[in-house]
């Protein structure tokens, strides 16, 4: 019979072949007896560490490259519910720093065009309003005979009339209607430049947290295992990028400057703030039950403090510029 890699509390060296190191720093751990790092201070299980079929994660998106669909869902739903999904995924399961950075671009992406998607529908459709009845409005002073002088001006710069009002005032689903859109449609970079910043606040959690590591000579931690707690705390993000395409199908069901569509999309941003909230107690959970560290409190208020100011001050020179 084969001999069991763990005698009592402490791990049966002799039979362990393989180097085990702790998955925080990369500290030695071979020889130990006590369940602690001793450089780094991270508690574990042996078990953890030293068997082999614990490594792989059921269901989390960087070990399931065989399915990558139903893995990212099953860790999308799996946050729903931090306490269990912190306890169910542990630093010994190896990370997948370029799985990770896919699953941080897809939902980030998702989340952008989601909620972006109701300005757009709205600018959209004023723009086609607005450009059908200057159109409408050319199209009848072209036919008042004091317009000939302007109109042949016209002829020679542009060729026709219809040549011209589809350069000043073009019809929907034209490259030129697009341009507009985007360039003269403030109204969608005013709540681009708010969206953004929304989808970089993991990025801009994790530097900071980063950066308070090494100010507070922690540096000891392998930053993939920040980078992991940030992705699977933000991911939330998801369901308001779902709420998002439900406020867009309001805008579009309703008429143009209707109340509804403007609570739907003011709801929304309201929404983008709270669901902050609920992202920055998943990350604290992460960092108590993944990372256990000592003080999780204090370290997640420190980078949120970091985090807003940054993202005020952003904000103030994103909309005075
Ligand atoms: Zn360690």
């Amino acid at each position: 019979m084969d001999e069991p890699l763990q005698t009592g509390d402490a791990p049966n060296w002799a039979k362990i072949g393989e180097e085990i190191r702790c998955p925080l720093c990369d500290y030695n751990l071979r020889g130990l007896i006590d369940p602690r790092c001793p450089e780094c201070g991270f508690r574990f299980d042996w078990p953890e560490l030293i068997d082999p079929t614990r490594r792989l994660h059921p269901y989390v998106f960087e070990h399931h490259p065989e399915r990558n669909v139903w893995s990212m869902w099953r860790t999308i739903c799996g946050g729903l519910q931090p306490w269990r999904f912190w306890s169910s995924l542990h630093p010994a399961q190896p990370s997948n720093a370029r799985r990770l950075v896919v699953y941080i671009i897809v939902v980030a992406g998702f989340v952008l065009v989601a909620n972006l998607s109701g300005i757009i529908v709205s600018a959209a459709r004023d723009l086609t309003a607005q450009n059908s009845s200057e159109r409408a409005w050319f199209a009848g002073y072209s036919r008042n005979p004091r317009s000939a002088e302007w109109m042949s001006e016209l002829q020679q710069e542009y060729g026709s009339l219809d040549a011209y009002l589809d350069e000043a005032f073009p019809k929907p689903a034209s490259w030129a209607f697009v341009k507009q859109l985007f360039i003269s449609g403030s109204e969608i970079l005013e709540v681009a430049k708010f969206n953004f910043i929304y989808v970089s606040w993991p990025l801009l959690t994790c530097a900071a947290l980063l950066i308070f590591q090494w100010s507070m000579k922690r540096a000891k931690v392998n930053p993939r295992h920040v980078l992991r707690c940030v992705a699977y705390s933000f991911d939330m993000a998801v369901w308001v990028g779902v709420l998002g395409i439900a406020a867009t199908v309001l805008v579009a069901a309703s008429g143009r400057m209707s109340m509804m569509s403007i609570f739907a999309m003011g709801a929304l941003i309201a929404l983008e703030c709270l669901s902050l909230l609920f992202m920055i107690h998943r990350l604290w959970v992460a960092y108590r039950r993944y990372l256990r560290f000592d003080r999780p409190f204090a370290t997640i208020v420190a980078s949120q403090v970091i985090v807003g100011l940054t993202a005020l001050n952003v904000l103030l020179v994103a909309y005075i510029w």
